[in-house]
């Protein structure tokens, strides 16, 4: 036993107690916080002491002073947003990965974490609905996997025409035009914005009711200007109703233009390595490029996106960098080819272990039942008196709202208590959803995607929320 008497022992001890304690369920546990920002505030933004303290002792405060100010976002009733939990394999991946503390920029840098993502790469590619020739990259979330594949997109269109657009700049080279739908994700705007195409140049086209983009409206704004550089932004899964617009279609009419096709699947690119809804992603394998998220519905630790570019001479131009101090490898492949990231996590480790934790069946198995769950917990929330289902979901993701009890009440009436029941669901502390509005309606979002997640706690929730709605509507 050499390790008691290592300075690591004993902090680590201290966290690994107070992380499962932390993940184990138990019946009294609170999903939302309920310490206010300025219980926080008074007591974790304190004077930086002068001298310094025990490191055991700093994890004992650091847990204290967080108690009651942290959702239980990575348990099995937490609702709200598109959050995921963390697989064991890939939570316990990721503590070794700061333990091991690999700069995973170069091979060089760090052999084992290179491999790992060159594996865990080639695995996620055969797992998703992406070109299998197309080169990867692990970055921190889909906002920069946004980032690097429309990196891509601009040294292509750009090349096309002439123009090295990281040698040459973008003054001088012709407007790129990207053309969207009107549901798509605020972090394709950012990614627009920070490559300089500018807001301005996007165009965001009108859906049809189930959210889709229609193939005619594309090929309308494509024949406006059908010279254009033109990148389509298209959806595998919108954030509302997980709505996957028909990928064969207009990948077809993108590509009549040389248009650059992007699909965004943050979570919904996932639908495509169940064999029950894979056929949502019928075509989406024709892009250019896609991104999604490993910290959704892998329940991966945050700090976990995929990015995919068919193109990989394009992916590299655009973001490989060389240096005398560096040392680049021939065989092996350097992150730093792929990524915009320098210094960087070895972000791999807890992919490869989650894919290895759960096999091809175990994802296919995750993601039919979380659908099942989110469809359990629509309709059974749709079906209590004062309730109505506004979306059953498709995937995991659906809508349901509160009526207002009064006979005279109008729409803006229904929104209102519908923030109210939200407000009172989160307030008994038995389930956390998060609202939208959709179609002009305040709706509750229902999205599912916690491997805890059980039929049990879905029964727990829909009672937890009939009581909510019960207590609002004998106000
Ligand atoms: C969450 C999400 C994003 C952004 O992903 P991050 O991992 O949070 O950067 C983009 N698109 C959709 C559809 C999303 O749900």
């Amino acid at each position: 036993m050499r390790y008691p008497n290592s300075p690591f022992f004993e902090p680590l001890a201290a966290a690994l107690h107070h992380a499962t304690d932390h993940l184990c369920p138990t019946t009294q546990k609170r999903v939302a916080a309920t310490a206010t920002l300025e219980e926080l505030r008074g007591r974790l933004c304190l004077p930086l002491q002068k001298e310094g303290i025990d490191a055991t002792q700093v994890i004992a405060d650091l847990v204290a002073g967080v108690k009651d100010g942290l959702h239980d976002s990575a348990g099995p009733k937490f609702f709200g947003w598109v959050v995921g939990g963390s697989l064991p394999a890939a939570l316990a991946a990721d503590w070794l990965t700061s333990a091991w503390d690999q700069n995973a920029a170069l091979y060089a840098c760090g052999p084992a974490a290179a491999v790992v993502e060159e594996a865990a790469g080639q695995w996620l590619k055969e797992l998703l609905p992406v070109a299998q020739e197309a080169s990867f990259a692990l970055v921190t979330g889909a906002q920069m996997a946004h980032v690097t594949c429309l990196a891509a997109a601009r040294h292509e269109l750009l090349a096309r025409r002439g123009i090295d657009a990281e040698i040459e700049g973008l003054q001088g080279a012709p407007a790129i035009r990207i053309l969207t739908s009107s549901e798509k994700h605020g972090s394709i705007v950012r990614a627009i914005r920070l490559l300089g195409l500018g807001e301005r140049n996007m165009v965001s086209l009108g859906v049809e009711q189930d959210g889709t983009l229609p193939p005619r409206a594309l090929q309308s704004a494509v024949e406006e200007d059908p010279l254009a550089p033109t990148i389509v932004v298209l959806q595998a899964g919108d954030l509302n109703i997980g709505a996957f617009d028909d990928f064969r279609r207009l990948i077809a009419i993108a590509h009549r233009h040389g248009a650059w096709v992007h699909i965004d699947g943050a979570f919904g690119l996932w639908a495509g390595a169940s064999p029950r809804f894979k056929h949502l992603l019928d075509g989406a394998e024709m892009a250019e490029s896609w991104t999604t998220d490993g910290h959704k519905w892998l329940n991966i630790p945050y700090d976990c996106g995929y990015a995919f570019i068919r193109n990989r001479e394009a992916h590299r131009s655009s973001v490989s960098h060389r240096a005398a101090y560096l040392t680049h490898d021939v065989d092996a492949r350097d992150q730093i080819d792929w990524t915009l990231e320098w210094s960087r996590r070895g972000r791999g480790f807890a992919t490869y272990a989650a894919l290895r934790q759960l096999g091809k069946a175990g994802i296919a198995e995750l993601i039919d039942r979380t659908c099942a769950h989110a469809h359990a917990l629509v309709t059974g929330i749709g079906a209590l008196p004062g309730a109505e289902v506004v979306w059953v979901p498709t995937i995991n993701q659906g809508l349901v709202r509160f009526l207002h009890p009064s006979a005279e009440a109008e729409e803006t009436d229904h929104d209102g208590f519908t923030e109210t029941v939200m407000a009172e669901i989160l307030a008994s502390g038995q389930a956390f959803f998060t609202g939208t509005t959709w179609h002009g309606r305040r709706a509750m979002r229902v999205s599912v995607c916690n491997w805890q997640s059980s039929e049990e706690d879905v029964a727990e929730v829909i009672s937890g929320v009939a009581e909510a709605l019960r207590k609002a509507r004998s106000r």
